[in-house]
This record gives structure tokens, C-alpha cells and sequence, in this order.
């Protein structure tokens, strides 16, 4: 088994099977990440008020919360990646994790490896997010809005302040790169073929236009382009903080 070593991305699992836990872990330490395992969710948003993860791993039914109410409040105190693994397969809980800022989606039981394919897929995103951006600490005026890639916040010339998920965030980036253009739901989410049925992209949109839009159900910044794709209407001015 490979160790991995401290750079390597860091990924939180809060399971409180034991057995499974430990197969997760044991997993992801075999392909090079460290992770660190949580029985329950406060547990969790205890130990990531101290150590920022790049990904948590998400169990629905936990002992003290549910797994989405987890979730919910990482992704207030840090935005990270995170993927959803669980025994229940409702649509509702689906739509649910990928509304609250989930990446993906895993039903048990699992095949470890499709797990691990599935973690750094995700990983590969957001690197690939960070990597063509122009400056990380610098933002980009549109539509009225600032946006800070750093903060992962919105800011409206008015002053209101919107703060987004990471996976919102790269979204906006993947529009914001390619403004007046119309990009498909694989161009945006960076993968060559996607699931027909996979809404995630569907439902980041609509995320970002109840943040973004005056009238979410009329968008003039993020436009539908029926059976292609969505497109970022407008100027965008790229700037180094
Ligand atoms: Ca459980």
C-alpha cells in the first residue's frame, strides 16, 4: 500500500459504520489520499473548524444529524467538494445533496473503486477550476456583480454580499471564461460524456440564479439554451486583487 504523503489531498468521511469507515479509508489511503473518519457530524464540523479538508465524504443517516444538514453546514464554514454515499436511494435525497452543494452521489453498497474513480474525478475538477484561472486572489466584474474567486463570494454593486459553494463557484468560472458563448452541460462540468439523466449541472444553475438574478424564472445573466446548454450573457471584466 502507498502511504500518503501530507500533501496529498485531504478527505473527510463521517460514516458511523465502522467496517465501512474503515473500507473507505483504506481505500482512498491505497490510490495516495489521506483521510481523516468521524462518527458522527458534529464531530466533523468540530475537527473542520480546525483542518480545512478538500473533500468530505457524506453519510445520510448518521446517529446525531442528517448527513444533508451536514452538509449545509460545512459548506457555510468551508466550502469544500463533497460526495454523498449512502443507503438510500430516494430521488428527493438526490436532488436534495446536489441543491445543498454535493458534487456526486454514491448508493451502497459501493465498489471501493468506483468510489476512489469518483473522489478524484471530482478532485481533477476542481484543480482544473483553480489551475486556468487568471489570478486566484483576483475576481471578475459582470452583470452588476463582483465576484471573488478567493472568498468564493458574490458581491452585488449595491453591496450585498452572496457567498457560494465551491462547486457553484466553478461553475460561475467555467461562464464567466467563456461569456456570450453557449457551453454544454459536459463543457461545463468538464467531462467528455455525461449522464443524459444527470440534472447536477441543472440544479447548480438554478442555485446561481436564485443568487445571481433579480427574477430567477426570467434569467438575464444565465441563459437556457434549449436541447445545448446554458450561456453567460453580458461583459466580464477579469481583475487581480
Ligand atoms: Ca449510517
Amino acid at each position: 500500500m502507498n502511504t500518503p504523503d501530507k500533501d496529498s489531498p485531504l478527505v473527510f468521511i463521517v460514516e458511523d459504520e465502522p467496517d465501512i469507515a474503515r473500507l473507505i479509508a483504506t481505500s482512498l489511503a491505497e490510490y495516495g489520499f489521506r483521510s481523516e473518519t468521524f462518527g458522527t457530524g458534529r464531530a466533523l464540523l468540530a475537527r473542520a473548524r480546525k483542518v480545512q479538508p478538500e473533500l468530505a465524504i457524506l453519510d445520510l443517516g448518521l446517529p446525531d444529524m442528517d448527513g444533508l444538514q451536514v452538509l449545509r453546514l460545512l459548506q457555510e464554514q468551508h466550502p469544500c467538494a463533497a460526495l454523498i454515499l449512502t443507503g438510500r436511494d430516494g430521488l428527493t435525497d438526490r436532488v436534495l445533496g446536489l441543491e445543498l452543494g454535493a458534487d456526486d452521489y454514491l448508493v451502497k453498497p459501493f465498489e471501493p473503486r468506483e468510489l476512489v474513480a469518483r473522489v478524484r474525478s471530482i478532485l481533477r475538477r476542481y484543480q482544473k477550476a483553480a489551475a486556468s484561472e487568471p489570478d486566484a486572489h483576483g475576481g471578475a466584474r459582470f452583470a452588476g456583480w463582483h465576484f471573488d474567486i478567493g472568498r468564493l463570494t458574490l458581491t452585488s454593486d449595491d453591496g450585498r454580499e452572496v457567498s457560494l459553494s465551491a462547486a457553484e463557484a466553478a461553475l460561475l468560472q467555467s461562464l464567466l471564461k467563456r461569456p456570450n458563448k453557449i457551453l454544454t452541460r459536459e463543457q461545463l462540468i468538464g467531462e467528455r460524456e455525461l449522464d443524459p439523466f444527470d440534472r447536477s449541472i441543472d440544479v447548480r444553475i438554478s442555485r446561481l440564479r436564485r443568487k445571481l438574478e433579480d427574477d430567477p424564472q426570467d434569467p438575464k445573466i444565465i441563459k437556457t439554451v434549449y436541447g445545448a446548454g446554458y450561456l453567460l450573457y453580458g461583459t466580464v471584466e477579469w481583475v487581480t486583487g
